[in-house]
């Protein structure tokens, strides 16, 4: 370790800890004690947190207090998390309409800070985080990163916008990355100029570890395929936030030189789940968050659904996360950790398509299509279904493209539909977030058989 990393390591994060009110360095040692527990010891923490949440949900937030009542749910009786599954998940809505009844009464006691989230359909939901389920956050990241070999004080790069980046850095923001030796970049709107000073950065300086939107890096790795570039230096490559699919994982491996290490993680819920060195799905915050699955279907792939172990001035109770994905309780897996895995994550309920004769595609169909990914001129697609039988494509291009050269695009995809669809092209015009401005390859109109709660 250098100067600045230890630096980093014994003084930055604690100065940070200590503006933001967190306790992240005391909370990361204790992921750390558990973080090779077998199964059983895992499970049993993670009940007895679970237990002790709902117990302060019952004293100390009305509307808990309502809901067991009527559901009849005695927490201090409960033998396993699965007697909690009488209870009915706890929708944005739900949130947004008893916001004032799922505060605790003692709230002030847990220092709280309201925060905003985006959602897919651009409406913020306002929430209370407090003081260590926000400082959990955090820690969960850092573990997570030290899945890819990651050790805290270490440098690493952010190429995130939004929720991760704000988009005008306050008085004190540069600071704030400076005592977590961080970098970051501007993505919001991500523009060539952009670019090429990224890539000019991690020639130049050969950082160990980026972190950010997969979408944002899927698009620096885009670039370089179109300059024909190569970085080289990294370690990892932390993705989050965005589906990543396995087309899209190789160009970014192959450009920037590094294994990818997806995370998948709703904050709201406290959910942080992260890819270890066996790729084969995401090891989850057993410790601080529950999740189990709701509408299964035939293969266990269903609505993840959580609670957030850590937050007791705004409870967060059997929360539907949005996200569609299979549960897999594995034993150990051959990095050493025992924690439960997300597999098959099928991101958002609204990245399927659900065509007129009811089959379903998920949005990962398009991201295979060579059309799109093997075509530099386009630097960017979205796909918006508004109706059942209409699908707009939206590209973004390269100073030499016109969006009449991709008609062909429009005839394949009719054909593959069986005309079942009408398609149409457009430049630009994209659909975002409005809070958190993440792009999202896909986004659905149509409700599914997820998206229609039973
Ligand atoms: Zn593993």
């Amino acid at each position: 370790m250098n100067l600045k990393e230890l630096f980093t390591k014994k003084i930055g994060i604690r100065i940070v800890d200590l503006a933001r009110r967190t306790t992240t360095c005391k909370i990361l040692d204790e992921l750390f004690e558990t973080e090779y527990c077998n199964i059983d010891e895992l499970e049993a923490i993670q009940f007895q947190r679970l237990k002790e949440l709902l117990v302060h949900c019952k004293k100390h937030v009305p509307y808990y207090r309502q809901l067991f009542s009527e559901y009849k749910f005695d927490p201090e009786v409960i033998l396993s998390p699965s007697d909690m599954e009488c209870l009915p998940v706890l929708t944005k809505d739900d949130i947004r309409n008893n916001f004032s009844r799922l505060k605790a009464d003692n709230i002030m006691q847990f220092r709280p800070k309201l925060r905003g989230t985006g959602g897919s359909t651009g409406e913020p939901l306002k929430l209370y985080h407090d003081a260590r389920s926000h400082g959990t956050m955090w820690a969960n990241m850092y573990r997570g990163f030290g899945y890819g070999g990651y050790r805290l004080g270490e440098r690493y790069v952010t190429l995130a916008y939004g929720s991760l980046r704000p988009r005008k850095l306050r008085f004190g923001m540069p600071l704030y990355f400076w005592f977590q030796n961080t970098v970051t970049f501007p993505s919001y709107h991500i523009e060539k100029e952009n670019l090429d000073e990224i890539f000019r950065f991690f020639h130049k300086e050969k950082p160990k570890y980026l972190f950010g939107y997969a979408s944002v890096i899927l698009q620096l790795a885009r670039f370089l395929m179109s300059k024909k570039r190569f970085i080289d230096g990294l370690r990892a490559i932390f993705t989050t936030s965005d589906m990543l699919f396995p087309d899209q994982r190789k160009l970014i491996e192959k450009h920037l030189g590094a294994p990818v290490y997806d995370n998948y993680g709703c904050p709201e819920a406290g959910v942080l789940t992260n890819e270890c060195d066996q790729h084969d799905g995401y090891h989850y915050n057993m410790e601080t968050c529950h999740i189990d699955i709701a509408d299964k279907d035939e293969n266990g792939v269903g609505r993840i659904i959580s609670t957030n172990l850590s937050n007791y001035a705004f409870p967060i109770v059997r929360y539907d996360t949005g996200d569609i994905g299979q549960l897999g309780r594995t034993g150990m897996c051959p990095c050493g950790r025992s924690h439960s895995k997300i597999r098959r994550l099928m991101g958002r309920q609204r990245d399927i398509i659900t065509l007129p004769d009811g089959h379903m595609l998920h949005g990962a169909f398009f991201n295979h299509l060579p059309e799109f990914y093997q075509d530099d001129r386009i630097t960017r697609y979205q796909i918006i279904q508004p109706a059942a039988d209409k699908l707009e494509i939206h590209l973004a291009l390269a100073d030499r493209a016109k969006i009449s050269d991709f008609d062909h695009i429009v005839k394949s995809l009719e054909e593959n539909f069986k005309n079942q669809v009408s398609i149409s092209l457009e430049e630009g015009n994209f659909r975002e977030s409005s809070i958190s401005r993440k792009h999202r390859t896909v986004i659905s109109d149509v409700d599914n058989i997820w998206t229609v709660s039973s």
